[in-house]
């Protein structure tokens, strides 16, 4: 193995675009972050994403021809093979060959991934799930989302959409989704879920102007109502809680499909962890067969914000795909 390898990761968020640079041991050499303002169009955040790209490679002093590649972190659909974000919302895009034009910029292999996929590597890797097999990371965010290692290998799929965990349905019967299948475990568990449960929470309550006007304003978050229900606050605890109960349906799922050895929750919603966690386990526990979910841990993550670029640098270092 070469002494010194590094890969570059790339973050695509709809605020932000963060790329760095990251060595074999999952030291994070250099970073840049940018704004996305993906209201500017297509072009122009290609444009930002080439010039982060240059910038961390320019900042870390790393010769390219150290780099083994440039890995992508992307939301919504994606497909690895051709290097396209077929569609995301958040950034507006449609069939955009992202990947291409990247690899012809700086003459360096490319790959895509879900942001799922790219932060589960980074657990898998260097964070809450080292040293095992058999790991699903499980992110709570806008949305829910998986990245399954199975057997020390990413599960990827056909074109790397595996783990869309947010849209297996715990309620046949449940509301349509926006994906065309209903109860999806998202309108339930996500941090979108928490804000319109709390919303009609609080307008079935009547409660104090206050309130209503950060709804209306759209600034009673996932975020602001899990520190709320981190606090005590009653009105938003118990709601915090049953996501967690949703969350922990799915994961029964997940361990009858995949018997993993530890199940790792991150994402902007696992800032209520000390209130989610035990749900999730407490719902899981009393749905799977003891054999099978007694040894399972389940825990959060341990990599932050920087677990996209991380994890997409990091699939340069593994051998973890199925395909291969
Ligand atoms: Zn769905």
């Amino acid at each position: 193995m070469a002494k010194e390898e590094y890969a570059i990761g790339l973050d695509l968020g709809g605020t932000k675009i963060l790329a760095g640079l990251v060595d074999r041991t999952g030291r994070l050499i250099a970073r840049k972050q940018l704004p996305t303002h993906a209201e500017e169009g297509e072009k122009a955040v290609i444009e930002r994403v080439l010039s982060a790209t240059h910038d961390v490679l320019s900042a870390s002093g790393i010769h390219p021809e150290k780099v083994r590649g440039v890995g992508i972190a992307s939301a919504g659909v994606i497909n690895s093979d051709s290097g396209e974000v077929i569609f995301a919302s958040n950034l507006g895009w449609r069939n955009v060959p992202i990947g291409t034009l990247i690899g012809q910029r700086f003459g360096l292999p490319v790959h895509l991934f879900n942001d799922a996929n790219a932060a589960a590597i980074a657990e898998w890797l260097w964070g809450a799930g080292v040293g095992t097999r058999n790991m699903i990371y499980v992110t709570v965010s806008t949305g829910v989302g998986a990245g399954i290692v199975s057997d020390g290998r990413l599960v990827l799929g056909r074109d790397g959409s595996a783990g869309e965990f947010g849209h297996i349905s715990i309620d046949w019967n449940g509301p349509q989704c926006r994906c065309g299948n209903r109860g999806c475990l998202e309108n339930y568990a996500s941090g979108t879920a928490i804000e319109n449960a709390v919303s009609r929470k609080l307008a079935s309550m009547k409660e104090p102007v206050t309130d209503r006007i950060l709804v209306e304003k759209g600034e009673l978050t996932a975020k602001v109502i899990s520190e709320a229900a981190l606090a005590g606050d009653p009105r938003f605890t118990e709601i915090v809680k049953q996501a967690g109960f949703y969350l922990g349906i799915g994961a029964a799922n997940l361990i009858y499909l995949f018997n993993p050895e530890v199940l790792v929750f991150g994402g902007g919603v696992m800032n209520a962890s000390a209130l989610l966690l035990p749900e999730i386990e407490k719902s899981m526990r009393d749905r799977c067969i003891p054999g099978l979910a007694n040894e399972v841990r389940v825990v959060t993550s341990q990599i932050g914000v920087e677990a996209g670029v991380m994890g997409a640098a990091g699939g340069f270092f593994e051998n973890l795909y199925c395909k291969n």
